[in-house]
């Protein structure tokens, strides 16, 4: 358990991790603070976003959806391996997913299966959106592959957590899919010997 990062703080653990960033409009500010509590902080989480286009993949996890306010993550990571930062605090990514799987990522052991959705995700996540049609064919390219190892690791190394502490949104919430395409198994495993 940690309190969230000041906004500078995680734009210089990504910049310190090697990672190209480019900040978008007011990110620092822009949130979902007044709808709910932000920290303590547990994990990570990826996403990916069904869009295509980096420009507007970006706009839309800032602005979000009538449905669904933006901001949609804390940063999006694009598929030539730079992440854009578009909100800072609580956002809508995790929505509502299982608290058997918060107490595995707290305590840092396997995960169980998700078969609930009871807990706030978006209190307890830093999450990231990655371009990616998400339909199994679109590639993850090398690039943006090892950024999300970079980012997630980023996180991590501030908080002093392991890379069970990174999780997919599909291991969080029942019915989601994201992200498909690559293996959260052997991403944690790549962000383990990252932190080493
Ligand atoms: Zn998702």
């Amino acid at each position: 358990m940690s309190s969230p990062m000041s906004a500078s703080t995680f734009l210089d653990a990504l910049k310190d991790e090697g990672l190209t960033v480019v900040q978008v409009g007011a990110w620092r500010t822009h949130n979902r603070n007044h709808k709910g509590p932000w920290g303590p902080v547990n994990g990570v989480m990826i996403h990916h976003t069904v869009t295509r286009g980096t420009a507007a993949t970006v706009r839309t996890c800032r602005d979000g959806y009538p449905s669904l306010p933006g901001p949609l993550c804390h940063g999006v990571i694009a598929k030539d391996g730079r992440v854009h930062l578009v909100g800072y605090g609580r956002t809508n990514h995790a929505g509502l997913g299982d608290d058997d799987v918060l107490r595995a990522v707290v305590a840092e052991k396997r995960l169980p299966s998700d078969n609930e959705a009871n807990t706030d995700g978006n209190r307890h996540f830093y999450g990231f959106e990655c371009e990616n049609l998400g339909d199994g064919e679109d590639p993850w390219p090398p690039a943006q592959l090892e950024a999300i190892e970079k980012a997630a690791a980023a996180i991590c190394r501030h908080h002093h957590w392991t890379s069970r502490s990174v999780i997919g949104h599909r291991e969080w919430q029942p019915g989601k899919v994201d992200p498909r395409g690559f293996s959260m198994t052997a991403m944690r495993a790549r962000i383990h010997d990252r932190l080493k």
